[in-house]
Formats: structure tokens, sequence, C-alpha cells
């Protein structure tokens, strides 16, 4: 034990809102970001980057009318009678036919192939019979099998044209954007500059996962968990030193943090007597958008801005709750979709998805719910089952879920069978 300091009447004034509120107000504010600063990368590095400046296409894609079938370029014309056509050649992926197919002629033309001139479709190789003509191969539509003019062919230009926008600024770069942006030649593309987001966890149990704890204290987890959340979204992180339950240390451990564009404390946002975070940020000049959200776990959670200070822009804050499944579930929940929208993409909400709930599950009128649970992706038709769980603190099961399942507040019960949103981790 020790001596209480003497208390602060500092207070914020309370905004508790529910949960599609705080996601509305968190989706505003990801929509009002300044523009970010860019950097040009080596496409091969731009995985999960976000484009600063679009990439178009240096020309026609495709850049010919290419066959998308094995098979034999007609024109559809003559398939019409059952008269045989000659069979002139074979054109294969990178060759080209020199010269323009002749009434009653075919040309052998594989997949990725620029269709000859003068034919306008590609018969598969599957739907023709074969003979031989004087020595050379004809062929037949087999009996049965039409051919219209464009089947199995891809027009040149369809895809885009040449100078069109394929890829415009804020698309996320995954292994589709990236193939695309290779195609069009972009050897290095243009994105913005990472998010630096400082994390602080607060507590006087806590210790360093390097030390040993001694019996009642805690490792502080949060901060390496939170790092990594930062970093599988996009952000850089900055683990600080743990700041302790004391108003003075809280805010030179803030005032330490505010190089970075985020800050994330936890802990310290309940009601407690040592819950000191709201106030000491309120003492930093901070505006609340909100101080706690109806729902459970991650009900304290708080979000604001700290004003600008010795020429630094404004900062975002989340005072994310401290218990390990509360601030994992609020970070989810809200910091990503504004970290998201940090790295210069369009503001977006998480990535909710919807499942068949397996088991039945108590609702809590007035909160929604947001629980560890495994979704099973076996079958089309995914389904949800929750986690066993002791409550907020339990990572154990955070660590064995691999979603979690939002259940919206004003149902007692949801029962097995039902259609329940979830969100991926
Ligand atoms: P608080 O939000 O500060 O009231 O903390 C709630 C619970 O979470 C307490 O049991 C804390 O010991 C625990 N806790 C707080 N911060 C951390 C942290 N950084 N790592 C692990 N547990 C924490
Ligand atoms: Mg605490």
């Amino acid at each position: 034990m020790r001596s209480s300091e003497i208390r602060s009447t500092a207070k914020t004034e309370e905004r508790i809102v529910e949960f599609d509120a705080a996601l509305g107000i968190v989706l505003e504010q990801a929509g009002r970001l300044p523009q970010r600063p860019a950097e040009a990368v080596a496409l091969s590095d731009s995985l999960g980057r976000v484009l600063a400046d679009p990439v178009r296409a240096d020309r026609d894609q495709p850049p010919f009318n290419r066959s998308t079938r094995d098979g034999f370029a007609v024109h559809t014309a003559d398939t019409l009678s059952d008269a045989w056509l000659t069979v002139v050649g074979q054109v294969r992926a990178g060759e080209r036919w020199s010269t323009a197919l002749k009434p009653g002629e075919a040309v052998e033309t594989m997949t990725g192939a620029p269709v000859p001139e003068g034919a306008d479709a590609v018969v598969m190789v599957e739907h023709v019979e074969r003979s031989s003509h004087e020595g050379r191969l004809a062929v037949q539509l087999t009996s049965g099998r039409t051919i219209t003019a464009g089947e199995n062919v891809v027009p040149q230009g369809s895809e885009a044209r040449a100078g069109d926008l394929v890829l415009p600024a804020g698309t996320q770069m995954d292994g589709a954007a990236i193939a695309l942006a290779a195609a069009c030649g972009a050897v290095t593309v243009k994105v913005s500059a990472r998010p630096r987001v400082s994390i602080i966890a607060t507590g006087d149990e806590l210790v360093d996962v390097t030390e040993t704890p001694g019996p009642v204290q805690i490792r502080n987890s949060n901060s390496y968990g939170l790092a990594a959340l930062v970093t599988a979204t996009g952000g850089e992180a900055r683990r600080l030193p743990v700041a302790p339950d004391r108003r003075e240390e809280l805010k030179a451990r803030i005032l330490q943090a505010c190089d970075a564009e985020m800050l994330l404390l936890s802990g310290g946002v309940s009601m407690g007597e040592y819950d000191l975070v709201e106030e000491v940020l309120l003492s930093l000049g901070a505006e609340f958008l909100f101080t706690g959200v109806k729902m459970q776990p991650g009900k304290p959670l708080v979000f604001g801005w700290l004003p600008m200070r010795d020429g630094r822009a404004a900062l975002p804050f989340f005072g994310l709750p401290g218990n390990p499944v509360s601030t994992q579930v609020t970070f989810a929940c809200f910091v990503e979709p504004l970290l998201h929208a940090m790295r210069g993409a369009a503001p977006e909400g998480p990535r909710f998805a919807q499942a068949t709930l397996a088991n039945d599950v108590d609702g809590r009128t007035g909160l929604t719910r947001v629980l560890p649970a495994r979704l099973d992706s076996n079958r089309i038709r995914p389904e949800v089952r929750l986690v066993v769980w002791q409550g907020s603190g339990d990572m154990a099961a955070n660590a064995r879920a691999n979603c979690y399942a939002v259940l919206p507040p004003g149902t007692e019960r949801f029962r097995a069978g039902d259609i329940v949103t979830v969100l991926l981790k």
C-alpha cells in the first residue's frame, strides 16, 4: 500500500455511446485526416501498403485480341455450314500469325496467343472433329455445337485502355493489386508513409516481460500485443516504458510519446481511484469524443484528440481498457479502422462477416457483446462457436479464438442456428 496522492477534481464530461455510434465517430474522424507524406517503394516491397499515387495502364490490357482457350481461330460465318476448315498453321502465346485468315481456313491457337486477324472466335479444342484433307489437318464443329462471334476471345483494351487508371490512390496493395501493377510495368509505386503509433501501458502492478514479476505483479503483455496489432495493421509501433499510476509520471510519459501520429494507452480508464488516464489527458487539453462504449468487454474505452503542441499536429488517442481481451477487442473494433485510414486508405469499418451460431449465447440488454470465438470455415456456410472464457482477462481464450462474435444489444438470448456477425481476427 502507498499513501494516495491528493486527488485532482478535474473530470471529463461523460459521453458513453452505443457501439455503432462509437464506430460512426471513429469513421467520421478517419474521413477528416490530413494528407499523408508519401514514399516510393519497390513493387515487391509494397504488400500491405496503401497507394499514394494511382497506377495507370501503360498499354492496352490485353495488348492484343487474346485467346482464352486452346482451340482453333475461325470466322464464325464459316462454321454455319458443315464444311471442313483447313488448318493452315498454329500460333502459340508469344507469337503472332502474320497473315489474315481467309474463308474456309482455321488457325490452331493456344491460350494466351493473339487471335489471327480475320478470325472472330476460337472454337475449343474439345469441340471439334478432326480429319485430314489433302494431307492437311481439317476441323469441323462437333455436331450440336455452335460458336458465336467473340467467343473465347478477350478483345484488345477491353480490361483497360493505355492511360486508364487501374489502381486508384488509396488502394491497399494485395496480391491482386501487385499483379496488376506488375502487368502495367510499375517497378516502383508511391505509397503513404506508415503511421507511427506510441504505446503506453499504465499500471503500478506491471513489469516488463524481461523482468521476473513479484507475487502480485503482472507482466505487461498489452504493449506487446498492441505493438503486434499495430504492425499487422500497417503502422509502426513504438513501445514506451510502463507508466505508473501517478499523475506526474503518467503525464511525462504521455508527453514523451507525443512525437507519434497516434497514441495508444492501456489501463487506467475505469472508475477506480488510480485510473488516472482521462484526468491526465484532460490536463493536457484533450478533447474527448467519447468516454465509454456500451459494449462488453471494452466499456471504459475513451477516444479523442490531444491538441497541437510544440508545432506538432494534434494527436488522436485511444485509452484502451487494461484487461487484455478488452484491449484487443477494442483495438479490433475501433483502433484498427482509424489506423487503416491513417495509412492513406479510404475510411472503412471493421471487416464484419456473418456466420451461423453453433451454440446458444446470452445477450446483454443495452450492451453489444464482442466475444472470443472460433469460426469453422470447413463449409461454405461458416459456423461460429464461442470459446469458453473466464472473462476479459482470459488471454488464453483470446489466443484460442480466430474471430469475435459480435452480438448486438436488445436480444436476451441468441440461439444455435441464428445468423450472427463475426469480426475476423
Ligand atoms: P485497469 O484497466 O488498469 O483497471 O486494468 C484492468 C486489469 O487489466 C487489471 O487486472 C490489470 O492488472 C490488467 N492489466 C492492465 N494493464 C495490463 C497490461 N499492460 N498487461 C496485462 N494486464 C494488464
Ligand atoms: Mg490499472
